[in-house]
């Protein structure tokens, strides 16, 4: 399967240099020529199929020859080797946990596909990858897992100081190796300034080969899909298909869903469910793309205000508002309400979510609301914990730590303190 840049500047490549890349030289995103169909056995027959056989149906035809089969297989399995359940709120309401990974993020999936094909691509050659990634939390802690001790890839990871939680900090900055953690004296769009910048210098790009571990990679994009399948394999009432809402924020998520839908999985309607920063809601109620300055919210790895994976959701529905809005809707959810639904569904369901599968639960509740027939699953995106911060004073009560990271929060942090700017970073990398 070949990649196109939606910028249409740059010529096609293979999953490989897609996946090297990151983004076309044209500065487009990538998009595969044709969207594949799934055989029919695999929805009708999914109960009996294992999570790796379903994965890997799902994402070979994108991968062609680019990995021999059985590596692909071996690299599956290892993204997909912990629970993904579907959990049951209410008689209508159903939640896909996404965050039982090592990070506790459904980031852990995208990432830990990427670094398995980076690290298969560089193995034995002479090429050195540096990947160069700005984080608001979650990202940087899962590429960082990822990528830990893949040889022949160095990660650096830069962090707006003081403006991530505690938890997603160690989870940046404990690993050590091949992982640097940068800790930026300035905020996230500082840090995501830095890193279009290192992209963009001619000087460093001939010393250094720089790839990207953000959502525009197909490599973390297309293993997203795996989940919505799994989410179907575990849904009892086929023939009425869930409605799915997806908390957004640079929307590479609900695409991959969107994308798994057009190859034949069934969902009967998605919901892209934002936090304040609501340029997509926005766009659906008026037709007009307005890109603004991100605000600060409770769910802050949703704080986006250019959402990257946009024109790919416009091109898997040709261009067409119409078979657009037949497909999805979305809507825009205060941090109040994102509070409120957050201490509701705690006492009223016993279920405990984090402020981004808040954000979700609230929007999809106000859907079915107005769509009595219908069920629905929303994406709990992270594990609660991750947000104590917010969730703890809504609850009242201590959020409890998994046993998985208990060790790692006693972990030394190790990060390199440095200044907002791109002059500091070339320093840094070019000492590397
Ligand atoms: C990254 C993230 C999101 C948003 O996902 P996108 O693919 O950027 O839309 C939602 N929730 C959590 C917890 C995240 O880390």
């Amino acid at each position: 399967m070949n990649f196109y840049s939606l910028n249409k500047k740059s010529p096609g490549v293979n999953f490989k240099d897609a996946t090297i890349n990151g983004q076309a030289p044209d500065k487009g995103l990538y998009f595969p020529e044709t969207i594949p169909q799934v055989k029919k056995e695999l929805i009708t027959g999914i109960e009996n199929i294992s999570n790796e056989d379903i994965a890997f149906e799902v994402i070979r035809p994108y991968v062609g020859n680019a990995i021999h089969e059985s590596d692909l297989y071996t690299i599956v399995k290892e993204t997909v080797n912990f629970p993904i359940p579907l959990v049951k709120v209410t008689e209508d309401i159903f939640s896909l946990e996404l965050y039982h990974g090592p990070t506790l993020a459904f980031k852990d999936i995208g990432a830990r596909f990427m670094s398995r094909c980076l690290g298969h691509f560089v193995k034995g050659g002479d090429k050195k990858v540096t990947v160069l990634v700005a984080t608001s939390g979650d990202t940087g802690g899962a590429v960082a897992n990822g990528f830990y001790n893949v040889e022949g890839v160095d990660v650096v990871i830069l962090y707006p100081s003081g403006k991530v939680s505690s938890v997603q900090e160690k989870q940046l900055t404990t690993l050590g190796n091949n992982i640097h953690a940068l800790e930026v004296d300035g905020n996230f769009d500082d840090c995501q300034q830095m890193v279009k910048a290192a992209f963009l210098d001619e000087e460093l790009n001939k010393k250094l080969f720089l790839t990207s571990a953000n959502s525009i990679n197909v490599a973390r994009w297309l293993p997203q899909q795996f989940y919505y399948f799994f989410a179907y394999k575990q849904w009892i009432e086929k023939n009425n298909p869930p409605v799915v809402c997806v908390p957004s924020g640079n929307f590479g998520n609900i695409c991959a869903g969107l994308l798994a839908n057009a190859s034949g999985l069934p969902v009967k309607h998605f919901i892209a469910a934002t936090n304040a920063n609501d340029i997509v809601p926005q766009y659906f109620a008026t037709q007009n793309y307005q890109p603004k300055k991100a605000v600060a919210t409770i769910s802050n790895a949703m704080d986006v205000g250019d959402p990257s994976n946009f024109v790919r959701i416009m091109e898997i529905f040709q261009q067409q508002f119409s078979s657009l809005t037949a497909k999805v809707s979305s809507c825009s959810v205060t941090d109040a309400v994102t509070r409120e639904t957050l201490l509701a569904v705690y006492n009223e369901h016993n279920y405990l979510c984090d402020p981004h599968g808040a954000v979700a639960y609230r929007a999809l509740e106000d859907y079915l609301q107005l769509n009595a027939n219908d069920k629905g699953i929303f994406l709990e995106t992270a594990h609660p914990v991750k947000f104590y911060d917010v969730v703890e004073p809504v609850i009242g009560q201590t959020v409890e730590v998994p046993e998985s990271i208990k060790e790692e929060l006693t972990k030394e942090k190790k990060s390199t303190l440095i200044g907002a700017g791109v002059e500091e970073l070339k320093s840094f990398l070019t000492k590397l």
